[in-house]
């Protein structure tokens, strides 16, 4: 396919639905990992298309979902009781802390700015040589790169006012967390195209072998989606596992090799606290030592509050696991809506709950 319409085009759509139904002997349990692909879904009503033959179950893949509370209540202390400029992606500012969040924390008065790349945050150093410059870098693979090129300029340029408060975190050890479950139900993945599109696919290899599941690299269109989740059903009713590519105008199975070379250069992998997870080894990342100096939590001395998971009436960590759906939380669309979120998924424009809120709603 030559243009992008043609993977919105509603017949193409309607075909490949009609394929997925007459080669699904049996219901199967597919995960989308990522938030991004679960908003295309119910925005695209292709979950309730393809039932009952293809269950979608909503995985983890959401970056301010699974933030850490504790990383949000640091940058909040940092924000509000330092002389700093806190820079973020504006999903992170309604996202609650234990406490409160970085919006309301701007009303109190704190230099909280809205950005759109790290890059951005590394201009306001440059042109505030006074001040300290902190940018919340979250996210998954797919903000690795430009985080790490943001820590890099800052060096080259000798800014010693910019640094990050880190809470990447990485895809297949949390796809490797869900299946460890013994009440796993998922039969398969759909992986996402944007992370792959970075690391490739080779790592999700050994993955697919020892849990003997289809993982099939998977785009955002619906013909992408639909796509993949064809390639994935032909492999369950076939009785196969591996790693497949269903999304080959922009994935490689070795990924972007430079800016995973950028990002082993400025970060090394640690374990990582997830909320609605727990921790999980090795599946975050953090500054390496030489680049200490760009790292917030050891500039400014921040003792992170224990790994607890918080108390509230919000599901979102079963959500994440994709054991229930935004629906069967009794706050869903009652008490919990976007103008007053409850949890992160209600927050943030990838979290499964502000998709069901949009689009199920409606
Ligand atoms: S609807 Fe709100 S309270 Fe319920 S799980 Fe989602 S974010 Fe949490």
């Amino acid at each position: 396919m030559k243009y992008m319409d043609e993977y919105r085009n509603p017949q193409l759509a309607k075909n490949l639905i009609r394929e997925i139904k007459q080669s699904a002997h049996r219901t199967w349990n597919i995960m989308e990992v990522c938030g991004g692909q679960t908003h295309a879904i119910l925005r695209f009503g292709i979950d309730r298309a393809l039932t009952p033959e293809v269950q979608l179950i909503h995985g983890p893949g959401c970056p301010v979902c699974v933030t850490p509370i504790q990383k949000i209540d640091l940058a909040i202390q940092l924000a509000l009781e330092t002389d700093i400029i806190l820079c973020s992606f504006g999903d992170m500012l309604r996202v609650p802390g234990s406490k409160t969040s970085l919006l309301s924390a701007r009303g109190q008065g704190a230099n909280v700015q809205t950005v759109y790349s790290p890059l951005d945050s590394v201009k306001i150093a440059q042109q505030n040589l006074d001040k300290q410059i902190v940018f919340f870098a979250v996210g998954f693979e797919t903000t690795a790169p430009v985080n790490a090129m943001a820590v890099k300029k800052a060096k080259e340029l000798g800014l010693a006012n910019f640094s990050l408060l880190c809470a990447q975190v990485l895809v297949p050890p949390a796809m490797e967390v869900l299946l460890s479950d013994p009440y796993c139900q998922i039969q398969g993945f759909l992986s996402a195209g944007h992370v792959c599109t970075v690391m490739g696919y080779h790592e999700y290899e050994p993955i697919a072998e020892k849990y003997k599941i289809p993982i099939v690299v998977t785009g955002f269109e619906p013909v992408d989606l639909l796509l993949g989740i064809k390639e994935c059903v032909r492999m369950l009713e076939d009785g196969k596992y591996g790693v497949q590519n269903a999304y080959t105008r922009s994935v490689r199975r070795e990924g972007n090799v430079p800016a995973q070379q950028l990002m082993k250069e400025i970060f090394e992998v640690c374990d990582q606290h997830w909320r609605g997870l727990g921790s999980i080894p090795r599946s975050g990342l953090r500054l390496k030592s030489d680049y200490a100096d760009y790292d917030a939590e050891k500039k400014f001395h921040l003792i992170p509050e224990k790994n607890e998971e918080e108390q509230t009436v919000c599901i979102a960590g079963e959500i994440l696991q994709g054991k229930k759906k935004p629906t069967d939380c009794p706050a869903f669309a009652t008490i919990c809506t976007p103008e007053n979120p409850i949890g992160a998924p209600m927050v943030s424009n990838e979290g499964a709950c502000s998709a069901y809120y949009q689009y199920e709603k409606r």
